[in-house]
Formats: structure tokens, sequence, C-alpha cells
């Protein structure tokens, strides 16, 4: 058979990997980026180890189109940065080198990094600074889940497995490698990682790890916003956001993410009824996404928001004579409720702006809705935007189908010149705890 070594699926897997020979899988170089190959010939050439790992391996196993060529290696960056004239270091929590070819195409390189977190005594520590090199055995075990830590050598077309990760893909189970409960501890974004391989694989979260994101779920408060942030968007933008919502809700993260919304969704006597509003909101998002739309941050989040809204705002949803002035009103309504459960997210005023806009518009077009849009509607700067978000809310709701996608990311209104120490850069650790100490690895000192 194609693997040389047996081992458990389990997290305890062995030091030494299953192999699984080319013939024995479905990953053929040619569907390997051609500049992630030449970037793993040169370092093999150079007398490195070097492999293809992470989500690209994975999502080749599995047939699917990987989103991006990881690699990782024996190399060091100042080696690295020899190697490849055209690159450079980046990286504040673990320093990665990204090599530069025509065309913006970036390839990222991670030199192989130990397991400092496994010899920290105790579960309630977190990760300190991660710069610290190991072995390749070390590399495949720092990884988050064991789909995530499969390796591909170029140079027979093998697969290395030392967590178990091939079993897992065959059983279509999301694992955290090790012991789930320490490594969400270490770095709780996993608990979020987990959830979104889930989601999008439409795989299940085999039971330890399962256990341990409802029991850790809270915190998730620890990690810096930014990163909570960027995590959330690609959630809402994978394509599989209507199942990410669904195990975000039973799993506990989401009212760690949107605690305002627990009420309605967790407590409400028409919980379902809005937990089923919620996903048919997620789900004009996945449909467009699926046909190659780019949903700017302050809709998703809109759409996110729209049962919360309709609750919170009855109006929304019923009013059909609201003029002007109304939507204007209460778009600041809305607005201030935004600043206190949104503060959090430390979205921009200006995202928060848009969505305060898009939610309380909606009146203003459903009673315009008809076949075509009034001259002075049509003729608004806020216009596209709005009239888009009131089709997703009218698709949401059973209505048409939107058709495409056609709104500026960013509203039409000039920026702002931005304040210093202002909110947006997303460095401000919102989540942390300000007596927390210590941690780089996505927490802040
Ligand atoms: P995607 O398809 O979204 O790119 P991915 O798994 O490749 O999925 P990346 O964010 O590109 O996700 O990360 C690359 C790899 O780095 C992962 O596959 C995983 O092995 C490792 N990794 C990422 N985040 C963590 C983390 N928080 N802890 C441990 N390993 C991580
Ligand atoms: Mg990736």
């Amino acid at each position: 058979m194609g693997t040389q070594k047996k081992t458990s699926s389990s997290s305890e897997a062995s030091e030494a990997p299953v192999i699984i020979l080319q013939e024995d899988h479905l990953i053929s170089p040619q569907r390997i980026d051609r500049d992630a190959l030449k970037v793993l010939s040169r370092l093999q050439d150079a007398g490195h180890t070097a492999y293809l790992v992470g989500g690209g391996v994975r999502d080749l196993y599995m047939d699917k189109e990987p989103k991006d060529f990881d690699i990782s290696t024996s190399a060091r960056p100042g080696e690295l940065r020899k190697l490849f004239r055209n690159s450079r270091t980046i990286g504040r929590r673990f320093r990665l080198v990204q090599i530069f070819f025509p065309g913006n195409h970036i390839i990222e390189v991670s030199t192989f990094r130990c397991r400092s977190e496994y010899d920290l005594e105790g579960t309630d520590k977190l990760l300190q600074s991660n710069n610290t090199f190991g072995s390749q055995v070390d590399d495949a075990f720092r990884r988050d889940l064991t789909i995530n830590a499969l390796m591909y050598d170029i140079k027979d077309g093998s697969i290395l497995d030392y967590t178990g990760g091939v079993e897992d893909l065959k059983s279509r189970l999301i694992r955290i490698i090790g012991d789930p409960d320490r490594r969400i501890t270490r770095d709780p974004v996993r608990m979020l990682r987990a959830v979104r391989h889930a989601a999008r694989s439409d795989f299940s979260i085999e039971e330890q790890t399962w256990k341990a994101i409802q029991k850790h779920r809270a915190k998730l408060n620890l990690c810096p916003v930014s990163r909570i942030r960027d995590e959330l968007l690609k959630d809402l933008r994978g394509g599989a956001s209507r199942k990410w919502v669904e195990l975000a809700l039973d799993s506990g993260l989401f009212g760690e993410l949107f605690p305002f919304y627990n009420d309605l969704l967790l407590k409400g006597k028409d919980n379902l009824k809005y937990r089923q509003e919620l996903v048919a909101a997620l789900a004009v998002a996945d449909r467009l996404h699926e046909k190659g739309n780019c949903i700017p941050e302050y809709m998703l989040i809109g759409l996110l928001l729209l049962p919360w809204a309709m609750y919170t705002f009855p109006v929304l949803a019923n009013s059909t004579d609201q003029n002007r002035g109304d939507a204007y009103a209460m778009s600041l309504t809305i607005r201030k409720k935004l600043d206190i459960n949104l503060l959090h997210l430390n979205l921009k005023k200006e995202t928060r702006e848009q969505i305060a806009g898009l939610l309380s518009h909606i009146p203003l077009f459903a009673s315009n809705d008809g076949g075509t849009w009034p001259n002075w509607l049509s003729k608004k700067s806020y216009f596209k935007e709005r009239s888009h978000f009131y089709m997703m809310y009218r698709e949401a709701g059973g209505g048409k189908p939107v058709k495409a996608l056609i709104v500026p990311r960013t509203s039409a209104k000039p920026k702002l010149k931005k304040k210093r120490g202002s909110s947006g850069g997303g460095r401000n650790p919102v989540f942390s705890r300000k007596e927390q100490k210590g941690g780089v690895f996505g927490f802040k000192r």
C-alpha cells in the first residue's frame, strides 16, 4: 500500500512520519504553482531541506485549488535572503521571508520552527515569541491542525505525515495537533481556525478538539483584535460562512465575538427564527462569493447584523413610508448602538457609519422598490452600496437573487486624515487584558 509506516490518527502520533508515495495520492507537480516549484528546487539544489506545507498540500490532497503555496525549509532567513535577492523578511510574531516574482506574485517561506510551546508547564501560559528554529518534525508538530501539517517533497512526490493528517483527511476530521487544551491556550485563534476549516471543507470536529473549543471559548478575548478581525473576515469571505456561523454558534465562539447577540440567538424565545435569518443572510454572501464577487467588509458585517438590527429597530422591517430625514435619523441611532456593540472589533469610524447607513436605509429602498429606482434616489452617492445591500436583504428574506455586486470597497466620502493614535491600524489589543504579560505569538506583551 501507499503508506510506508502505520500510525494512529490521534494526536499521539509517532515522530517518524507516515510516507505517502506519489502513486497513492492525487498531488502532481503540474498542479503546484511554478514559482513555488522554483523556490523549492533552488533551496534543494543549495543543499537545504524544503517542503511544500500547510493549506497548499491539504487542498491539493483534496483535489481543491489552493489559495496559496507555503514553503517550509531548513534554510535560515539570512540564507534565504542571500539565495533569493528579490525578497524581504516580514513578521512580528515570527519571521517569514517573502520572495517576489513578476506579476506581484509572492511566495512565503518559513524556516522550520521549534516546538517551544510544548515545553511550557501548565495549561495557562500564552505562547512566547516563536522565532526559535527547529527540525522538520518540530515544524510539523507546531502547526495547528493535523490536516495542515503535511509536507510534500518535490524530489519524489511523496507526502510526509507526522501527525496523522492523512487519516484525518480521509475521515473528514478536524483535529488540533497535540493536547487541544494546551494548544488552544497557547494560541486561542486556533479555535477559529478549527471551526473555519470544518466549515470550509464540511468536516466534523473531533470530539476532544470540540470540547476544548467549548471550554476555552472565552480565551478569544485574549487575542489582539487585529487577528480576530482578520480571521473573522476570512470566515465571512470563505464561501462557507453559513456553515461557519452554525459551528460558531454551537461552539459558543459566536457569543464571544458578538456578545450583544446572545439574548437574541441563544436565549430569546424566537432564537431559532433569528438564527435562521442569520444563516439566510450569510447564505447570500456565500452565493455571491461563489460567483466571484468580493463583498466589502462593511457589507459583510451589515449582513451579519441584519437579524439583530431588525429586532432592535422593528421600524426597519415594518416601515413602508420612510423618508430621507427618517433614514438619516435612524442611521445616527444605529451608529450609536454600533459604537457600543462593535467597540471590541475596533472597526474604523467610517466602517461603522457605512454599516449604519446600509441598515438604516432598508425601508427607504423597500418603499421605492418598484422595478426601477426613482431618479432622485439613484443619483445619491450612496445609491450603489445601499441599493445592493437592500437587494441582499431582500434575497435573504426569500426574494429575487442579487445579480452581481458592483459596489465600492470604501464609501464615496473622501478619506478623513487619520489622527495620530487613532484606531483602524488593528494594532490595538482591545481583546487582551492589560495585566497580560509576555507572549508575542499573537498576544500582546
Ligand atoms: P488558507 O487556505 O486559508 O490559506 P492555511 O491553512 O494555508 O489556509 P494560512 O493562514 O495560510 O492557512 O497558514 C499556513 C499554515 O500555517 C497552516 O496550514 C498551518 O499549518 C500554519 N498555521 C497557521 N496559523 C497557525 C496557528 N495559529 N498555529 C499553528 N499553526 C498555524
Ligand atoms: Mg495558506
